[in-house]
């Protein structure tokens, strides 16, 4: 296979990335019991590599079992001079930083395990208006300048889940940030922190990491009957992937997309279409099209909550807004699997909910939400 890879700006760098980055949360074999198949995905990682991915993301690391299996199987594939190749991105759980020393305890474990003294892009991850300033108060940017100064991280950035006012409120309080990764795909145009929230990164000099472009796969199944209605006006034929990657490298503001890749055969598609996914080349009827796709997904969306969070914080711990958000996809995509995974993954334990109802007094929306929460815990039977 012949593969002309585009680079891409990487901020105020002096990189340039491939538009196309390895993710790892879906490596060969991570749903099976016996875990990661190494081989197979050392041979992925390897030929996304000779095939011009420069970049590499290790994730977030929701699960300690599952992230050693990851670091170790991505240290396997960047031996033989492949690191050389590539940068890597490594995440530190905001959750996991309880006081100012877990910063350096977390990272030193991590760099243990993928054998290296230095990372390229260390990320903390994943900061909204709920955990920044307690980061902050924990000391997280002189401990970043430290850990810059002495070698342990090229660059810094974070990983990120709110609104475009807190983007821009973290942008702000550190001048040391260069990267930014955010979930983005069509279906997020206008929140956490949607396509306005990256024109401001791009435009502030940090490079724009997309995570998630598909949605973990979701707008690439079979569609509900009332999408694929609006599909079969597609004067494309593009698949159902290729339409969700498009949009995504269509955004200027984009300097790489990780795509948490499984197999040869999405590897090879994923680098067939980053050839010629070039900013600003979707027409304007191809965007009306997304434009639609999103309506008629967004129909079946339960909950109205736009996640502005006044209702926070939750005195059982449970994250309201995200939880709804999880249930209102589960209900637009029909993929249930996928939330109970999300569920487990960020700890939403909406079962905790003692009904004390402080968080509906302060509801922006006077939203009934003892009742919504247990509707979307019915449906996700969680
Ligand atoms: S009613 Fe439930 S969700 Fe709301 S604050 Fe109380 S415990 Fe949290
Ligand atoms: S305040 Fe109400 S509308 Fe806003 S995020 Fe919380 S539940 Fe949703």
């Amino acid at each position: 296979m012949t593969v002309r890879m585009n680079y891409r700006g990487f901020g105020k760098i002096t990189f340039e990335s491939s538009a196309l980055a390895f993710g790892t949360a879906r490596l060969p074999g991570f749903q099976s019991p016996a875990g990661i198949d190494k081989k197979e995905a050392v041979k992925l990682i390897r030929f996304a590599i000779d095939h011009g991915v420069n970049y590499v993301d290790l994730g977030f690391p929701w699960n300690d079992r599952r992230n050693e299996a990851i670091v170790a199987t991505v240290r396997t594939a960047l031996a033989d001079g492949y690191r050389d190749r590539v940068k890597v991105a490594l995440t530190v759980p905001a959750s996991s930083i309880g006081s100012p020393r877990d910063f350096d305890e977390y990272l030193t474990g991590q760099l243990k395990l993928l054998g290296r003294d230095e990372i390229d892009f260390l990320l903390l991850g994943r900061l909204m208006r709920d955990n920044w300033p307690r980061l902050r108060d924990l000391g997280a940017v002189p401990w970043i300048d430290k850990v810059i100064k002495d070698g342990r991280a090229t660059h810094a950035g974070f990983t990120f889940h709110d609104h475009y006012q807190i983007l821009k409120q973290i942008v702000q309080d550190y001048e040391g940030w260069s990267v930014v990764q955010v979930q983005y795909s069509f279906m997020d145009i206008d929140h956490d922190p949607g396509t306005s929230g990256i024109g401001y990164a791009s435009d502030s000099g940090l490079a724009v990491v997309v995570a998630e472009p598909l949605k973990g796969g979701r707008l690439t199944k079979e569609p509900p009957e009332r999408v694929r209605q609006v599909w079969t006006e597609a004067k494309r034929d593009w698949s159902l992937a290729e339409w969700g990657l498009r949009f995504v490298w269509n955004h200027p503001g984009v300097a790489t997309v990780v795509c948490d890749m499984n197999n040869m055969e999405q590897l090879a598609e994923n680098l067939e279409v980053a050839q010629t996914a070039v900013p600003d080349s979707l027409t304007v009827q191809e965007e009306v099209l997304l434009g639609r796709v999103r309506d008629a997904y967004r129909n079946a969306r339960q909950v109205p909550c736009p996640s502005c969070r006044p209702c926070m914080p939750c005195r059982a711990g449970i994250d309201v807004p995200r939880f709804f958000e999880v249930y209102n996809d589960a209900c637009m995509y029909g993929d249930i699997e996928t939330a109970r995974a999300i569920c487990a993954d960020e700890a939403l334990h909406p079962e905790d909910c003692v009904e004390c109802r402080e968080c509906e007094s302060r509801c922006a929306k006077r939203l009934p939400i003892v009742e919504w929460v247990k509707k979307g815990r019915d449906y996700l039977s969680v």
